[in-house]
């Protein structure tokens, strides 16, 4: 996986959905998509900045992909259910999604962690994974072959001071893609999580705002395994939990 080139054609007519695709990790991991063939749903909660995305993918001459806003934050079980239903009534299909929409607060003892940050967070980190997973699975069912990417974290892995509901959520991340892909093993979809480990990004200059940014892996870098694991190359792949950058 490490050395992985995707063809130029890996998602040749396939509609993935990214969330979070309007900065960091998903932007680039969206581009990646479209560059190997795929319509890709861009959502985000900024139409602004999801229109600038939209914009560099069809300069690029990539397939003209589709913008689907929603704060996750305070979005109703009824507005992840008209996602989908947008999803069959506009592009008819659904082959992936890679769960990568996320929120991390200062960092601080649990202890000092108030009752709207920690429900803000499991919203974004955990419970909108559930919800559109939920609202999207019979469009995956109808799918060749499918494959959904949660997004963990190394502190998803290992409690660590102060990390408070961003760990937690990532830890019930890396259980919902084992229970789910456990009940789905053998079916037409796959699913499996993401580590990225640190990259250059908005979140990481959040947790992180002292470190010097030029000595961390950016987005592109790690992209071959976000590629590798959206298509059909990883087809034998499910339940597991991938560190996009091994020690
Ligand atoms: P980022 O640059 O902050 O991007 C996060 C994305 O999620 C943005 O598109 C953001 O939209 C979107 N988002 C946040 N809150 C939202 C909401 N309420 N509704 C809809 N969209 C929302 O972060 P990143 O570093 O690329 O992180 C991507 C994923 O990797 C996250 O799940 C993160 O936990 C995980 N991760 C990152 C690192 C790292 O070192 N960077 C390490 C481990 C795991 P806006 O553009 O509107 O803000």
């Amino acid at each position: 996986m490490e050395n992985y080139q995707a063809p130029d054609d890996l998602l040749k007519e396939r509609v993935i959905l990214v969330t979070g695709a309007s900065d960091g990790i998903g932007k680039v991991i969206a581009m990646e998509y479209a560059r190997v063939g795929a319509t890709v749903i861009l959502h985000g909660r900024d139409t602004a900045k999801l229109e600038a995305v939209y914009d560099e993918i069809v300069e690029a001459g990539y397939p003209q992909p589709a913008i689907l806003p929603l704060n996750l934050v305070n979005a109703s079980p009824e507005q992840f259910k008209s996602l989908a239903d947008t999803i069959r009534n506009e592009l008819g299909r659904l082959d992936g999604i890679l769960h990568n929409a996320g929120m991390i607060s200062e960092l601080g003892p649990i202890e000092y962690t108030s009752a709207e940050i920690w429900h803000q967070i499991m919203q974004v980190n955990l419970n909108s994974v559930y919800l559109i997973t939920h609202a999207c699975l019979p469009l995956l069912r109808e799918s060749p072959s499918a494959s959904i990417i949660t997004t963990s974290s190394g502190v998803g892995r290992k409690g660590r001071a102060f990390w408070g509901p961003y760990a937690v959520s990532k830890f019930a991340v890396e259980g919902f893609t084992q229970v789910l892909a456990d009940e789905l093993e053998g079916s037409n979809i796959r699913v499996n999580a993401i580590n990225p480990g640190a990259t250059r990004t908005k979140m990481r200059a959040v947790a992180y705002p002292a470190e010097d940014k030029y000595q961390l892996k950016t987005p592109e870098q790690i992209a071959r395994y976000y590629l590798y694991l959206m298509g059909d190359d990883s087809g034998t792949i499910n339940g597991q939990s991938i560190d996009a950058q091994p020690k």
